[in-house]
């Protein structure tokens, strides 16, 4: 019989992350051996955590806020989309060397297919200038957008942002303040919202979204918040008052941990399973 796989999730905290259950799910209805834990790791001793689990030969993990910068010096390579975005979510042993991944573009991607929006030839605004909004900005260009802006509180980090990835990306893409959003929402065809500022936690969130001019956005527009917790956050909430597609963050959730399913077993994961253990 072959050693259970296993595989695990840095993050600091990581008391709250859904992973362990999904993946675990996923292995129990294909038969398959497989342990998922979690690392509760400082950013001071990630070096050390990630030697000691390499040492014992972890098949893969994942990387969680706020170790998916820092994850990448400490690895055997880095996948050239991962690269670009400047963060890894998902690391895989392949033929004895630890391989970073980005696994929340293709995720974001699908889990926007899945809900029947369109992203080839659409006008995207990307709220944030954070990992996730440059994640967001790599799979959709990939994925065929023609044109995306990124808007930023502090406008210097998403012009930063833009300038960065203009090598790597065959849209127009253009960093801006977030107090132009007017202008970039009236055209757009699809909202991202990759902020933080919606998260449960987060004591401005309504505000938040009462800031933004969700009236201009077309009728047939859609917004996507990467935001899970809540469900339903103040962006989705407004958005949906207005009769506009909205879609939430745990589709990208499940299917960036999909793709790094079958990345680390070689196996179709199941999807099903997998939604309904992040339901649980
Ligand atoms: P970061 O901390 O790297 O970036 C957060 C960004 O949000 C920064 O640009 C920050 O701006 C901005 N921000 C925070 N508060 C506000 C505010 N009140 N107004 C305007 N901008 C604000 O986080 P990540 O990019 O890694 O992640 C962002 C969110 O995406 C997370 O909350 C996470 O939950 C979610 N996410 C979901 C995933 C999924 O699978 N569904 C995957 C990855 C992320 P500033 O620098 O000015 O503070």
């Amino acid at each position: 019989m072959s050693d259970p796989i296993r595989l695990g999730i840095f993050g600091w905290p990581v008391a709250h992350s859904k992973s362990p259950q999904m993946h675990e799910a996923a292995a129990r209805a294909l038969g398959i051996e497989l342990r998922y834990e979690r690392f509760e790791v400082a950013p001071d001793d990630l070096a050390k955590a990630v030697r000691h689990e390499h040492d014992t030969g972890i098949n893969g993990y994942n990387l969680t806020v706020p170790h998916k910068q820092a994850i990448m010096e400490l690895i055997d390579e880095v996948a050239p989309t991962a690269r670009a975005i400047g963060a890894v979510n998902t690391v895989v042993r392949t033929n004895g060397r630890y391989v970073g991944h980005n696994t929340d573009a293709p995720g974001l991607v699908r889990s926007l297919e899945e809900a029947g929006v369109q992203v080839g030839n659409g006008r995207v605004v990307v709220l944030g200038a954070g990992g996730a909004a440059r994640a967001a900005v790599v799979g959709l260009s990939n994925a065929g957008a023609d044109e995306i802006a990124v808007l930023s509180r502090k406008p210097e980090q998403s012009e930063a942002l833009a300038q960065s990835l203009t090598e790597d990306v065959e849209c127009n893409l253009e960093g801006a303040p977030l107090s132009e959003a007017s202008w970039y929402f009236e055209t757009a065809t699809l909202l991202v919202q990759a902020t933080s500022a919606t998260l449960e936690s987060s004591a401005g969130a309504l505000e938040f979204a009462a800031s933004l001019p969700i009236d201009v956005l077309p009728a047939d527009a859609a917004v996507i918040d990467m935001v899970y917790t809540p469900l339903k956050t103040s962006v989705l909430a407004r958005a949906e008052e207005r009769g506009l597609t909205i879609v939430d963050g745990l589709g990208m959730l499940l299917h960036q941990g999909a793709i790094a399913f079958e990345m680390w077993t070689g196996l179709e994961p199941p999807l099903d399973v997998m939604r309904s253990a992040l339901n649980d």
